[in-house]
């Protein structure tokens, strides 16, 4: 069933290691001081044992905040989005959430409102990409994503009516 739903969206190949100006190299152990997330062997935890806490470190997500750098944005659009504003955003922190008991070190930048839309910025490319998929997953409407080369900024547009 999901996959019927999906099939006419492209086919996307990720980078894993593509040019991110904020990937950086950091030492096992290495924990956000703002965050609190744990880079344990090459993986970003989100909750680690306090033993595991040894290196204070700005982890790159909260540098990207910082900075107003981001790599995925979300354009939300329609009335239906607009009448379910409060239900759309609980949406996407879970989603959030899911995505980040993976890897910790995505997560949704700022959310803001403009004019008649609903802008949602993440610190990640694919992030965008999943939350415009769980949007169209849960409500369908019309989704559309945009890639820049190689990948490393996508822009997503949902809209429903
Ligand atoms: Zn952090």
């Amino acid at each position: 069933m999901k996959l019927q739903k999906f099939k006419s969206l492209p086919y996307i190949k990720f980078f894993d290691f593509h040019n991110d100006p904020y990937r950086t190299e950091f030492p096992n152990y290495s924990y956000c001081t703002q965050c609190n997330i744990t880079y344990v062997d090459k993986h970003w935890k989100l909750k680690a044992k306090p033993e595991e806490m040894k290196n204070p470190i700005l982890c790159p997500a909260c540098k990207k905040i910082k900075d107003g750098y981001f790599e995925g944005i979300l354009c939300i659009k329609g009335e239906f989005a607009k009448k379910h504003k409060d239900e759309i955003i609980n949406l996407l922190k879970n989603e959030e959430q899911k995505q980040r008991t993976k890897t910790a070190l995505p997560r949704i930048g700022k959310i803001e409102e403009k004019d008649d839309m609903i802008i949602v910025y993440t610190t990640n490319d694919k992030l965008a990409y999943r939350f415009g998929k769980a949007l169209f997953q849960a409500y369908k409407g019309d989704l559309s994503i945009k890639w820049s080369d190689g990948n490393i900024f996508t822009r997503v547009y949902w809209e429903r009516n």
